[in-house]
């Protein structure tokens, strides 16, 4: 059975105190390998380690620090593989996605800040009339902690490691307990790198017990956090009293607002990927599908046709469209709310039921779903549920659109498919959400702002936003 350690101040490590979880494979429902549960005193150590390696760090030469990381950005393309295996066997997800996103997407989060951190100038004020210059230095925080979520392990951990590592903090990271895997493998990497010793440490373990060990340590100076709402609350309770800085991406209901005027084609391609990819777990899936009335009928028919034919399977197949679900515990989530549909709250359309796959008999499959509604209110509308589930609704006017896709506590993003730019410009002003896609989904490009309005977060991560959320201004003004 396969041991994930813990990396601390450059090397491997037992957890202090021999407390060990079980790792499970979600294609079978099998134990394959356990990681530590980090307690406060792993924590410490941690804390330790990377204090002792920010002086030297935060002085690095910013193009010394930008080396190492493409030299990690290098070193996880070649070994892309490797990584993309285990990150599907870790979380259930069909290979083709992790090699064609997950792992590319890691290796570009080090590659962009690497490459950001060369270009990140800080600004300077004249004040005539005053003989005086302000200029603004940016500085390194110092010990930063990064907690990230399990739906897109690897993709998400890197997304905060590489701008807190860039500006030049030290990090200790921790990844989900519930896919480990790929970020004990990023351990490995960074000693190749050559990254100095405590500038990252990687600690495992439960949420309550690990995470929160990290959040409470009093020295931490930042906490960026990707994870569930709820979490997120918690966290921002906790920073607020030691008045900790804390960037917050949270949960999310997105609209997919289809008009009638739309390329329908593409937008029927993109909206099975936008339900169902990574098996509907991705923050930012379009679970809400608001049909304009005129080709609501049509919509419906075809997207259950085309939903018919994905393939659900075990992950390893070359052609599986959805793997397992991550774990017993959220099958079992997404499976309370498809009983709902089940019991009247909506019409079940297609799929909610599980799916037997040979060989693979207690792994956590389900069928892609689809659920049409006709309340706002509803659970069904309003929680956020991380599964292949989708729920359809026909509107009439742009009005109720609107009022539709901004009916939950959440904000973080919405798809619109219209060819009418008037109706692009107003929903793309009245639309409550921090990512809106016009004509696509998920397309992304590493410099823009990414974050969430309401209760989907705090902050802002992507490009010079994480850069400036990683330091502290100091503004000196000269007069002369
Ligand atoms: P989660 O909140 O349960 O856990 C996220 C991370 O926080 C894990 O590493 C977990 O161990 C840790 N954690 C849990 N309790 C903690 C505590 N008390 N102190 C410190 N750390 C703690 O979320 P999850 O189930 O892993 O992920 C799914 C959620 O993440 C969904 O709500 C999804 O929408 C959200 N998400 C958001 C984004 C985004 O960019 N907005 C991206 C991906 C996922």
């Amino acid at each position: 059975m396969i041991k994930i350690l813990n990396f601390i101040d450059g090397q491997f490590h037992e957890p202090k105190d021999n407390l060990w979880l079980d790792n499970v494979l979600p294609a079978n429902g099998e134990i394959y390998s356990q990681l530590p549960n980090s307690n406060k005193s792993d924590i410490d150590f941690a804390y330790q380690a990377a204090n002792k390696a920010f002086p030297q760090w935060s002085q690095t030469d910013t193009n010394q620090r930008a080396k190492i990381l493409s030299k990690i950005a290098d070193l996880i393309e070649q070994n892309i593989e490797q990584f993309a295996a285990a990150e599907s066997k870790d979380n259930g997800k069909p290979i083709k996605l992790a090699r064609t996103v997950d792992i590319p997407r890691a290796a570009s989060n080090f590659r962009f800040f690497a490459q950001a951190i060369t270009q990140f100038s800080s600004e300077s004020h004249e004040s005539v009339g005053q003989n005086a210059i302000n200029y603004t230095l940016r500085k390194p925080l110092g010990v930063v902690a990064c907690i990230s979520p399990w739906n897109l392990p690897l993709y998400l951990f890197t997304w905060k490691i590489a701008p807190a590592l860039a500006a030049g903090n030290c990090v200790i990271a921790k990844p989900s307990e519930v896919t480990p895997m790929t970020a004990y493998m990023l351990g490995e990497i960074c000693q190749e790198a050559g990254l100095p010793g405590g500038v990252l440490n990687i600690v495992h373990g439960e949420g309550q017990t690990t995470g929160q060990a990290l959040i409470e340590h009093p020295e931490i100076k930042a906490i960026s956090f990707t994870g569930g709402t709820s979490t997120g609350r918690h966290i921002a309770k906790l920073a607020g009293s030691h008045l900790k800085k804390v960037s917050l991406e949270l949960g999310g209901k997105n609209p997919n607002i289809i008009f009638a005027d739309c390329d329908y084609e593409k937008m029927l391609d993109t909206t099975m990927r936008s339900s169902f990819a990574n098996q509907g777990q991705i923050c930012l899936c379009g679970s809400r599908i608001l049909v304009e009335q005129s080709i609501y009928e049509k919509f419906k028919t075809d997207f259950i046709a085309r939903t018919s034919k994905l393939v659900v399977s075990n992950p390893e197949n070359q052609e599986a469209d959805l793997g397992a679900l991550v774990s017993q515990a959220h099958m079992q989530k997404v499976l309370s709310y498809i009983k709902l549909a089940k019991q009247g709250q909506g019409k079940l359309l297609y799929g909610g039921n599980r799916v037997t796959i040979e060989n693979h008999e207690k792994g956590y499959y389900l069928e892609p779903t689809v659920i049409e509604i006709d309340s706002l209110n509803c659970e069904l509308n309003q929680e956020e549920i991380f599964g292949p589930v989708v729920t359809l609704m026909p509107f009439s006017t742009e009005e109720e659109a609107l009022q539709i896709a901004n009916s939950t506590e959440y904000g973080l993003s919405a798809s619109v498919w219209t060819n009418d730019l008037k109706r692009t410009m107003k929903f793309t002003q009245e639309l409550e959400a921090g990512i809106i896609w016009v004509n696509t989904w998920m397309l992304r490009d590493l410099r823009t702002p990414f974050g969430g309005l309401k209760a989907s977060g705090m902050g802002r991560e992507g490009g010079l936003e994480a850069l400036r959320f990683f330091t502290e201004t100091k503004n000196v003004c000269i007069q002369y």
